[in-house]
């Protein structure tokens, strides 16, 4: 294999939103408490009252300006602002989860495509959208015109062909801001960006580059993929697949995401007594789940069949797969032992057949395809 061909091929044909809150709790207390506007805001608890203990869950702009940030200690917000401005407020998590569903059904009425990544966060595929609106950047522009005029919040968010550049792009765009990449203006985007800006690349990460001379994503795409892969292991292939532009990962609607199993079963009328017949309509399923786990982006650790005769007596059979898969043929292989396991059913014959995938395991990336 050549050391070009080590990327997967780029697929630049999906609109992915990513839109993301500005400093959602502390926007969500400012719009609540206007005489707060101009004050330093600090959601989480006053250390001054409680023995110097707490940590910053989110802090409005003016309070970054100081220098504090979420996840800081909150005793540190102390030292940094000066007092007359400072002003701490409890979190109020119903509340952001209220505003957050708000938010969430303006989203839904562009598509059912939602992936939450947290309550102020999610990513949005508006490749087909309910409004059939073309404009990926208008449905964005739309939506965040709307949690502004009706939520009285900023948001910011990115547009892009996959969801690490529509990240990138709301990153860079805050706040309340929007930044569009085409696929075109992806690797020149990218090149500007410093490494620190690319997910999964952290500090220590970011001091090996630095080593190796690597500053900007520019820098990061002049290196070799099998430089980054053998130094970096699994996520030097992301890093390398970033550098380029590259994300497959698909969008996994938060509904999806919770759901259990994939399965599909069949009756029959007249009842199936050949073998061969059998198993031709379980290979069938098993093309079939291939494809709504690749849909999904997930691997599954177990599958399980259920035959049903003519005298209505039903089996189901289960078997745990050595590694998590999406393959038809593991599935069926699988399937088919488990079927020639049952028996004495197809001499009465069967009048119900199905095959179920279940135990998810979600494929963040594409997986290495080097060594097969
Ligand atoms: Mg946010």
């Amino acid at each position: 294999m050549s050391k070009e061909n080590l990327l997967p091929q780029n697929d630049i044909h999906r609109r992915i939103i990513h839109l993301d809150m500005d400093a959602f709790y502390a926007s969500v207390e400012t719009r609540d408490h206007p005489e707060l506007k101009n004050k330093a805001l600090v959601v989480g608890q006053d250390p001054r009252h409680n023995g110097g203990h707490g940590v910053v869950a989110t802090c409005n702009y003016h309070a970054r300006k100081y220098g504090v940030h979420s996840a800081m200690p909150a005793i540190q917000a102390v030292h940094l602002v000066p007092e007359e401005e400072l002003v701490f407020i409890r979190p109020n998590f119903e509340k952001y989860h209220r505003v957050s569903a708000q938010v969430h059904s303006f989203m839904h009425e562009i598509t059912d495509l939602v992936e939450s990544v947290a309550l102020d966060e999610a990513y949005l595929d508006v490749t087909h959208n309910k409004i059939g609106q073309e404009s990926s950047v208008q449905l964005a522009l739309d939506l965040q015109k709307k949690i502004k005029s009706k939520l009285g919040l900023n948001s910011s968010f990115g547009v892009s062909y996959n969801k690490f550049l529509a990240k990138m792009g709301s990153e860079y765009a805050k706040p309340f801001g929007r930044t569009v990449i085409l696929p075109d203006e992806a690797l020149n985007f990218l090149g500007m960006q410093k490494i620190a800006k690319f997910p999964g690349i952290g500090p220590k990460t970011q001091e090996e580059l630095h080593k190796m001379d690597v500053y900007t994503g520019g820098d990061l795409r002049q290196v070799p993929v099998f430089v980054l892969l053998k130094k970096f292991k699994k996520m030097g292939y992301i890093i390398a697949q970033h550098a380029h532009g590259i994300d497959l990962r698909p969008v996994v609607a938060d509904s999806d995401a919770n759901r259990k199993s994939i399965g599909m079963e069949r009756t029959y009328e007249p009842a199936i007594y050949n073998r061969d017949e059998a198993l031709t309509k379980m290979r069938n399923y098993c093309e079939y789940l291939e494809k709504e786990l690749k849909k999904r982006g997930f691997h599954a650790g177990t599958v399980v069949i259920k035959v049903r005769n003519n005298n209505f007596e039903t089996v189901t059979k289960r078997r745990k797969l050595k590694h998590p898969s999406d393959s038809c043929f593991e599935f069926f292989d699988v399937a088919k032992d488990l079927f020639d396991s049952v028996h004495g059913f197809l001499e009465d014959g069967i009048r119900l057949l199905g095959v179920t995938v279940t135990d998810f395991e979600k494929n963040n990336y594409q997986p290495i395809k080097l060594f097969e």
